[in-house]
């Protein structure tokens, strides 16, 4: 059964999840979706480099410059953590 207050890996059948309060320590938001350190080390280096970018430029700015291309790299990276 689910935990409440948590987030459960994106990846379909990863078992793993991560508590909102352990969230907001690492990142300091909740974030809506969630790939865990198993699946997202599974990552190309440059693909994490790309989304680490838009991160930094949210944090600067409060809000994301570029939601849709955000979005789009999110997705990439969901889609590639689980082949
Ligand atoms: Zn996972």
């Amino acid at each position: 059964m689910r935990k409440p207050l948590s987030i459960p890996c994106i990846i379909d059948g990863c078992r793993r999840s991560i508590g909102h309060a352990a969230a907001l320590k690492r990142w300091g938001y909740v974030p809506s979706e969630y790939i865990c350190q198993a699946h997202w080390s599974r990552l190309p280096k440059r693909q994490r480099q790309v989304w680490a970018r838009h991160q930094r430029l949210e944090r600067k700015f409060g809000v994301a410059p570029k939601p849709e291309a955000s979005r789009r790299v999110w997705s990439a990276l969901c889609r590639r953590a689980g082949l």
